[in-house]
């Protein structure tokens, strides 16, 4: 099985970060910078929590809807007041930049406030009975308790993209945060806390892959929603589908930016330079790959090596403020053995290509950096999940036919969750939009920057996802099972396809 739970655990351990029972977390852009501690949760705590998660939703899923909403109304005051204070410390716990962790803030902010206008929504169909003095309507329902397990590169938005729509239809939950940064994720439950939520509600669970299997197989649980990678989120399907368990996967993307002649080139160096290169890299919808028609391939690479280098100070061996880190030195390392081995497989390196700081200085950084590489090759297709981006160049004699080549390439991977195309024909630009085999798409912008406050259903195709979404209007259903109603007041018996 390629899932990494006891590998991490080893990994957490070797590198001390796990320690007496508790995990240690330190901060990715000053590694002696303790930011938190956790104790890790044995099975009779989770056992505990669980029992207290079912109790919970027994009476939280027999408020109205509106009353429920109240409640993350309170929270959400609490979010905007903090809002400075959690984002310093997302800064500091995950080591993005200030101005991106105020963002990330700002997002619970707006999925809360979407969300708690669903507590006086949430609407059900009303069917047309084929027999008179009946109604058929079918309403929505909460599941049951929920285990939300989330990854480590944003880890306060991505608990209230499950929480908020959780929450509002009547769920309780148990959020299992990244070994790699669980800090935020505990306070964001301390808030839906603090916000009077009655208890067991809301609960975190500390703990690498081996906490989250146990929650994710255990019979209380409902739901499970998560975010991660590929491999782990194919076991935890397989561990929901036995029990029947409603789950949402949300995972690994390698997602392309396609360039044509006629694009504004301005735009492309912005764009693809915030979509590489954003988050260290470290998004599921990061920049990873730019096919490029070949006149302008020369210009906008040389604008984007030179873009690329000023993020970092080489000479002081010191990085931009708006630059993240890279989470830990296993993460660095591995990025670092990808780049090399595309190099051995042909790809040609246009800048970085190396670790700026293993730790010894500050902490763990990666050169933003640039591939010229083959479709196929192994960098082209595989999530890298750093600031490397794989430029493929299209050489063909119009912008149709390249559009055409230009997408088989995109398609041509087993991944679907973010693309984007930069040209000014408007007909190209929608042909584009319509072919793309992802479940977010933009038209002249980048791959990343999805407006999670409600607008987007945020979510992938293929080994991206099973076809839930979040912090967008579908996220309900994850949460909701159907009940259809069929009253009839014709005081007699009406039997369905015969009488
Ligand atoms: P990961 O898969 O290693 O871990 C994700 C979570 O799963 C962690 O909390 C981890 O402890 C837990 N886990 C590990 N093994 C488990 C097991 N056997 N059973 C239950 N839980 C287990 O991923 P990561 O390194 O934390 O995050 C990076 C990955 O997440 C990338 O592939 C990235 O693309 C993806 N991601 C996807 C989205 C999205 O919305 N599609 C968003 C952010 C990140």
């Amino acid at each position: 099985m390629t899932i990494n739970t006891i590998e991490k655990n080893q990994t957490l351990e070797d590198m001390g970060l796990i320690k007496d029972g508790k995990i240690i977390n330190i901060n990715p852009a000053k590694i002696t910078e303790i930011v938190s501690e956790h104790v890790i949760d044995s099975q009779a705590d989770l056992d505990k929590k669980l029992k207290k998660s079912q109790e919970a939703f027994l009476k939280w899923k027999k408020l109205p809807a509106p009353t429920r909403a109240q409640y993350l109304a309170k929270a959400n005051i609490i979010f905007a007041e903090r809002k400075e204070e959690l984002s310093l410390i997302l800064h500091r716990e995950n080591g993005k930049p200030l101005e991106e962790a105020r963002g990330e803030i700002q997002e619970i902010i707006d999925v809360f406030e979407f969300f708690i206008g669903e507590g006086r929504r949430m609407y059900g169909t009303t069917g047309q009975s084929e027999m008179p003095n009946k109604t058929i309507m079918t309403i929505k329902q909460p599941i049951g308790p929920a285990v939300f397990i989330t990854a480590w590169n944003f880890p306060a938005a991505v608990p209230s993209w499950k929480a908020a729509p959780a929450l509002i239809c009547g769920n309780t939950f148990i959020l299992k945060p990244s070994e790699l940064a669980p800090l935020s994720g505990k306070l964001f439950v301390d808030v839906l806390n603090e916000a009077g939520l009655p208890e067991g509600v809301a609960q975190c669970a500390f703990g690498a892959g081996d906490v989250g299997e146990y929650l994710a197989k255990h019979e209380l649980t409902k739901i499970v929603s998560i975010t991660g990678s590929v491999a782990v989120g194919r076991h935890v399907a397989e561990i929901a589908a036995n029990g029947f368990k409603k789950c949402a996967l949300e995972l690994g993307g390698k997602n392309s930016t396609i360039v044509l002649k006629d694009a504004d080139l301005d735009l492309v160096e912005d764009g693809v330079l915030w979509g590489a290169y954003g988050t260290g890299g470290q998004r599921c919808t990061s920049t990873s790959r730019l096919i490029i028609e070949k006149s302008i391939s020369s210009e906008v690479i040389s604008r984007l090596e030179k873009r690329s280098k000023a993020l970092y100070d080489e000479t002081n061996n010191k990085c931009a403020i708006n630059y993240a880190p890279i989470i830990n030195k296993k993460q660095l390392e591995k990025i670092h053995r990808m780049v090399e081995e595309a190099i051995k497989e042909g790809a040609e390196l246009v800048c970085g290509g190396k670790i700026l700081d293993d730790g010894t200085h500050n902490g763990y950084f990666y050169a933003p950096t640039i591939l010229k590489v083959k479709h196929g090759m192994k960098i082209s297709t595989t999530e890298v999940f750093g600031p490397v981006l794989s430029v493929i160049e299209i050489d063909e004699k119009d912008k149709e036919t390249a559009l055409e080549k230009a997408m088989i390439i995109a398609n041509d991977i087993e991944y679907g969750l973010s693309n984007s195309i930069f040209t000014k024909d408007v007909n190209l630009g929608m042909q584009a939009v319509h072919d793309f085999e992802s479940g977010l798409v933009y038209l002249n912008a980048p791959t990343i920057g999805a407006e999670c406050g409600g607008a987007s259903q945020f979510g992938g195709w293929k080994n991206t996802g099973n076809g839930s979404r979040e912090s967008g209007i579908a996220a309900l259903e994850t949460y909701t099972q159907y009940k259809t109603i069929a009253i009839d007041y014709s005081g007699k018996l009406q039997r369905a396809q015969i009488d």
